[in-house]
This record gives C-alpha cells, structure tokens and sequence, in this order.
C-alpha cells in the first residue's frame, strides 16, 4: 500500500438525478458520465420495439412482453412502469453484482421511480433533485430547444411544476442557474456520497492491519 494512493473497495451506490423537462438533467448526465469512469447509465428493460440506431445492452435490453411478464413475476425489477402501451424496467441482477464490486449507476428517472428504488434499496440509492432558477427560465429553455407549440409548452409547464413539487422527497435539492457549477455541485455530491464510511466495505481489513 503507498501512502497517497490508497483505494479501499466501496460499495457501489445508485444515483438518482430527477428534475422537471428542461432543467438540465439531460446535460448534467452527460457531463457526469464523461468525467468519471466509475458510473454507468442504468440500462432499462423494454418491450417497445427497437429503433434505428439502438443497440441492445447499451440503449435498452430489448424483450419479448412474455419475458417481460416472467421477469415481473420472479421479482426481477427493482421498478417498472408502462408508457405508451409499452412496458419499461430497471432490472436488478446486472446492478446488485455492480454495486457489490464498487461500480455506480446513474438513474434518469422520476419521482415515482425514485419512490420504487427507495422501496426496494434505501442504502444504495442517493437522490439529487434540480431545479430551475425559475418557472419564466424554464418555460424559456422549453421554448428556445423545441419547436413545439403554446399549447405543448403550457402541458410541460404544467408537468414540470407537479415534478417539482416532489423536491422535499430528494436528498439534495440543487438550482440550476449555471450548468457548469450545477454539474461541479452535482459532482461533488457524488464524491462524497462514495466516502461514506458504510459504503467504504475495504475499510475493516484496511483499519485492522493499520493498528496492528
Ligand atoms: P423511450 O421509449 O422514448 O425510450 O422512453 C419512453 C419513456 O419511458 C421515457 O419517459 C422514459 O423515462 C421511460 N423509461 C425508460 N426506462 C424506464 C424504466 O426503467 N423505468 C421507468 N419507470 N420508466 C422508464
């Protein structure tokens, strides 16, 4: 062991990042995903159809609503929903072997999601909630990047504040009024969140041949 470079084995943990349509989740994932080596984006389980482009594994595991239903039915999700008459999933067994060997993975989900994950792994599960400077900020983010029309944007609106007023629900609440200092917070959280002595299952052999 050298001195400066020591790196116990930690437990994975699972990081939740939720925000209303427009607030920057999107961004913020990726800017997280490129930075750090040691977290993955969750790959959902679906029965839609594959699109062009789409690679099974990366995108989605693509599945038959027959494995679908099996899958349901042996308890394999840690969530699952349907949405537009399709069925999506967050299996278990891929994640549960990641976090035991000390990788992280990165939820883009809602906060009915997040309720599930709490349910089924409290430990594991760290959430981040971001929010818009303000609701004239949002509405102009929504309206600069689509060409939706008044009546969509308002529908988004209105969606937007039911998703924000789950924000008391999150561990950590952060403003997006920057990108690039929400995404240094964001990060931030992440590191220390991995330092959490519970998290950290290399410190017990590690403390007991430092005393001796
Ligand atoms: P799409 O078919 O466009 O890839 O996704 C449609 C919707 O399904 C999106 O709103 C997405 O957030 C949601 N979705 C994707 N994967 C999951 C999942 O594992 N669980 C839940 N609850 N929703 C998901």
């Amino acid at each position: 062991m050298t001195g400066l470079h020591t790196t116990l084995a930690r437990r994975g943990l699972m990081f939740i990042l939720s925000s209303p349509s427009g607030a920057g989740k999107t961004t913020i994932s990726r800017m997280l995903l490129g930075a750090d080596d040691e977290i993955n984006l969750s790959v959902s389980a679906t029965t839609r159809p594959r699109r062009e482009g789409e690679i099974d594994g990366i995108d989605y595991h693509f599945v038959t609503p027959d494995k679908f239903a099996a899958m349901v039915e042996a308890d394999d999700f840690y969530e699952w929903a349907e949405v537009f008459g399709n069925r999506y999933g967050t299996p278990k067994g891929y994640i549960r072997k990641g976090l035991k060997e000390g990788r992280d993975f990165l939820f883009d989900i809602d906060w009915q999601g997040t309720q599930q994950l709490k349910q089924k792994d409290d430990q594991d599960v760290v959430t981040v909630f971001i929010l818009p400077p303000s609701l004239d900020e949002l509405r102009r983010r929504l309206e600069s990047r689509a060409t939706d029309s008044e009546d969509v944007i308002d529908r988004r609106m209105d969606r937007a504040r039911a998703e924000i007023s789950h924000w008391a629900e999150y561990d950590y609440v952060v403003i997006n009024d920057d990108v690039d200092a929400c995404f240094v917070k964001v990060r931030e959280i992440l590191h220390a969140e991995r330092m959490k002595r519970q998290r950290q299952t290399g410190l017990i052999p590690f403390v007991r041949e430092l005393m001796g």
